[in-house]
């Protein structure tokens, strides 16, 4: 099965589903929505398709990407990518396969359910998953499982090495208005990479670390990866097992050669720095006068709006600091307007997958010259966050006040804080995608009046939830006066006006 020659990619068009090639879909000839059973496998596939793209015909400049977008590759084209690159990219190619190496020796057979991420979680109640949706795999999604795992999950125990970015990267991608222009707005220029991987032109003969290996425990420099090691780096040694049947692939459902599972073995190395990967914002902090440099992950309940701005602007400061999704600063610069998020990822608790993300955001035209305000939009809900927290948290558990005892205030003991915030989590998301996708720039102060007056609500809604079925109880109405009076007349009256940003 090869990625750049057979039909392997899922695609569904008014209602129709079907398998096309990477030429196919490059050159016109196909156009649909990625279909699988997963938001997380279909992203990974967006991924990997816009990452082969990446490789085989990178643009040259701004004028370069806008006519490949308008117009398909052609067949010439097409071949003229491809051109020594097809072994690369060949899933069962006799000495280089596809992102996994020759002879891994294990001790038994990995099934598929550890290569699809958060599959073989027992006590995971968040997925829903098709019955038996790993019990053996066509070479397209054994393809598309291989290049997540490498990419997107956490290490699968310990010795064994995470991908390139880190655990569970968060992997922020564009939207285009068909899957073929998404490809395009995921791929940088040359122009584009001078300014991220400044080593991108000296690295381009490079092959992938599956092609031309690193040496067990090998230090390797940030400045010697190149993109297409990059984008491909394989941290674990895999080799997929064939079933060497034809059958049903439990994943897409269609019909191909079967993959029943894979080998896998410890591989040591090191690398010193973190890579400038295109579909990640990179976070920085300083401590004890040593950087470190991280790619941010989702932690639980956190919703993918809190880490926005990290996503579209870069702010340097001495001690920590982060720098916007590459994939955007070059939209941004390129000036190709409204702009649609997809922004995926796992939350981990060490080799374990306990929550997958998904979510896709629109940001209302002029966002490129607004991100103070959009940062501004994004704190805001944070500190209505905060002003519920801090009262429920004193309703819960008290103040003790040890010069004045009588001052003190005895909580309720039940810790009902990671509840509400939860719920306020969920319920302010459709809130602030409303703001983000509609509001009107250069004049912004009603629909900023009315995120306020709707962030303060459901602030105070939530409070009165949490807090009701105590407003019988004699002895919880000190906490419950005392909580209620810092809710409104201190945290949400210091938020009536908010960064120079007045409240009608
Ligand atoms: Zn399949």
């Amino acid at each position: 099965m090869n990625l750049l020659t057979d039909s392997w990619i899922p695609i569904q068009q008014a209602g129709v589903q079907e398998k096309i090639t990477l030429e196919q879909l490059l050159c016109g000839e196909k156009e649909g929505d990625l279909c699988l059973p997963r938001d997380d496998m279909e992203f990974a596939c967006l991924q990997l398709l816009a990452s082969l793209t990446q490789v085989l015909f990178i643009p040259t400049d701004k004028k370069d990407l806008i006519e490949k977008i308008t117009k398909p590759l052609s067949h010439q084209q097409y071949a003229i990518g491809c051109e020594n690159k097809l072994e690369w990219f060949d899933l069962d190619h006799p000495e280089t396969p596809f992102m996994q190496f020759k002879g891994v020796s294990a001790k038994e057979v990995t099934n598929f359910v550890k290569l699809m991420a958060g599959l073989d979680d027992g006590t995971n109640k968040v997925f829903v998953n098709p019955f038996g949706v790993a019990n053996s795999l066509c070479g397209g999604c054994a393809a598309i499982a291989l290049f997540n795992t490498a990419n997107n999950s956490p290490n699968l125990g310990g010795g064994f090495k995470a991908g390139i970015r880190g655990n569970v990267p968060i992997t922020v991608m564009l939207k285009g208005s068909t899957l073929r222009e998404t490809i395009w707005f995921n791929t940088l220029t040359e122009d584009s990479l001078d300014g991220f991987i400044f080593w991108h032109r000296e690295t381009s003969s490079q092959t992938p670390n599956y092609v031309e290996k690193v040496a067990s425990k090998e230090k390797i420099n940030i400045n010697s990866v190149g993109l297409t090691r990059g984008l491909f780096w394989q941290g674990t040694h895999f080799e997929l097992l064939k079933n060497n049947t034809v059958g049903v692939c439990s994943c897409c459902g269609f019909e191909g050669d079967l993959y029943c599972g894979f080998n896998k073995e410890k591989f040591d190395y090191t690398i010193e720095g973190l890579w400038p990967h295109p579909y990640s914002p990179r976070m920085f902090s300083v401590k004890k006068g040593e950087k470190k440099e991280y790619i941010p992950s989702f932690s639980k309940h956190q919703p993918a709006w809190t880490h926005l701005a990290k996503f579209i602007a870069t702010d340097i400061g001495e001690k920590e600091g982060y720098e916007e999704v590459p994939v955007i600063t070059q939209y941004k610069n390129y000036r190709f307007g409204v702009v649609t998020l997809a922004v995926g990822g796992y939350c981990n608790n060490k080799a374990m997958i306990e929550e997958r993300r998904h979510e896709i955001y629109s940001l209302a035209d002029g966002w490129e010259s607004n991100q103070i305000l959009i940062n501004q939009l994004i704190q805001t809900a944070l500190d209505y966050k905060d002003a519920l927290y801090n009262s429920l948290n004193l309703f819960c558990h008290g103040y003790k006040n040890k010069k004045n005892p009588e001052k003190s205030v005895a909580g309720t003991g039940v810790d009902l804080v990671p509840k509400f915030i939860g719920l306020f989590y969920k319920n302010s998301e459709a809130l602030v995608h409303a703001v983000l996708a509609s509001i009107k720039f250069d004049n912004p102060q009603e629909d900023i009046s009315e995120f306020l007056s709707s962030l303060r609500t459901l602030v105070v809604d939530l409070f009165n939830q949490a807090t009701d079925p105590y407003q019988q109880e004699p002895k919880m109405l000190k906490a419950l006066a005392v909580s209620r009076s810092k809710l409104i007349n201190v945290h949400l009256k210091n938020l009536e006006t908010l960064q120079g940003v007045e409240r009608e």
